[in-house]
């Protein structure tokens, strides 16, 4: 029996979504892929509420988050860095060969968009990247606040990460003026993992222009070149796209609101678990993740026997903490296609695993 995953990517996938992927392959270069690939674009862009085009890449999110350093950086790319993956970026950017400073917060901590305006009014950078959504510490830092900071700077081009809380939330791309928005396809679109999806602005495509070593596999003129006859640069994963076809149907007949709001009421149940058992979250309430909870194990318990028991008596599992939080933290997702009813279960579970596990020392 499988287990449901209660982890922060990937995340459980419905059955609805592995059967629209056992459809064969059409060519991709033919009018069935053409078809494919321009219906689903406008809900597409619906979901990233930009009139501008959205790329399907056929990779994991990190090899967007490469490419957008390494297609927009000709000076100094800023990486704000706030917990894993936007530390991670960083080191990326290096790996590329780009100038790159990193403007660090503690982890647990959101951005600070005071702390972004000093450092961008130096003058010496032209590319930011932001990770909106920090997974592995279940904070989200305040995007209005900052896309209002970096909108003060348009020389600079925004390249925020949203792979953790796209679709979970309402994140308007071009009100809020960010150049690329990113995200994945495992977490809170529900997919199997293999896909990215991005959407970038003109400006962008601009900047592109000037910078000579693109690459090929992520070369946004390559995307957008192709996009213009519905097609990807190179062969796509053709039962990802299926899938994401029907998840759009089931995003859109569910409603983005509704969506939104479910989010929300189960991210507050897990809220409600972690406090009735005098845990506490990592981050500071008003910089809680919507689609994760990064509990700080308050109460010393046996983060792996916990786990265990999850696993071995209910057929699921939890996060047991990212990197240096291992253990001293636990995550719990409730993005994608949870339900009250899976949310009401995980609590059940986690309430008897804590009791059965004999795992609280405190
Ligand atoms: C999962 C995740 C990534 C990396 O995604 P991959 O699909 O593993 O490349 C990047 N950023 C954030 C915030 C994530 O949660």
């Amino acid at each position: 029996m499988s287990l449901h995953l209660y982890i922060p990517g990937p995340v459980q996938v419905s059955e609805r979504t592995l059967q629209a992927m056992t459809q064969p392959p059409v060519g991709h270069r033919s009018p069935d892929f053409v078809s494919l690939y321009q219906s689903i674009q406008p809900r597409l862009q619906d979901l990233f509420y930009t009139t501008g085009p959205v790329f399907l890449s056929t990779s994991s999110a990190w090899g967007v988050m490469e490419g957008c350093v390494r297609n927009l950086t000709r000076k100094r790319v800023l990486n704000c860095m706030n917990g894993a993956f936007s530390d991670k970026w960083h080191d990326v950017s290096l790996r590329c060969g780009l100038e790159a400073t990193a403007l660090q917060f503690d982890w647990g901590q959101p951005v600070d968009p005071e702390a972004l305006r000093r450092e961008l009014a130096t003058g010496a950078y032209d590319v930011v990247t932001l990770v909106h959504n920090e997974t592995s510490t279940g904070t989200m830092s305040p995007l209005d606040d900052l896309a209002a900071v970096l909108r003060e700077f348009p020389d600079v081009i925004s390249v925020v990460d949203a792979v953790s809380s796209f679709s979970a939330l309402a994140i308007e791309k071009d009100r809020l003026g960010i150049d690329v928005l990113l995200t994945g396809a495992q977490k809170a679109l529900a997919l199997p993992p293999g896909m990215a999806l991005f959407s970038a602005s003109d400006r962008a495509f601009e900047r592109a222009a000037k910078v000579k070593t693109r690459g090929y596999y992520f070369d946004f003129h390559e995307f957008l070149r192709n996009h213009e006859k519905g097609m990807t640069p190179s062969t796509p994963v053709i039962s990802l796209i299926y899938a994401l076809r029907s998840k759009l149907d089931d995003i859109f007949s569910e409603g983005l609101e509704a969506r939104y709001a479910r989010h929300a009421r189960l991210n507050a149940k897990v809220h409600g678990w972690v406090e009735r058992n005098g845990f506490s979250l990592l981050p500071r309430k008003e910089f809680a993740s919507v689609t994760l909870s990064c509990v700080e194990n308050t109460l010393g318990i046996d983060v792996p026997a916990f786990n265990q028991v999850l696993k071995d008596r209910f057929s699921c599992v939890i996060d047991g903490g990212y990197g240096k939080l291992k253990g001293k933290t636990f995550r719990i997702s409730n993005m994608g296609d949870e339900t009250d009813a899976s949310i009401d279960a995980l609590v059940g579970y986690l309430d008897a695993a804590l009791e059965e596990s004999g795992t609280a020392k405190a």
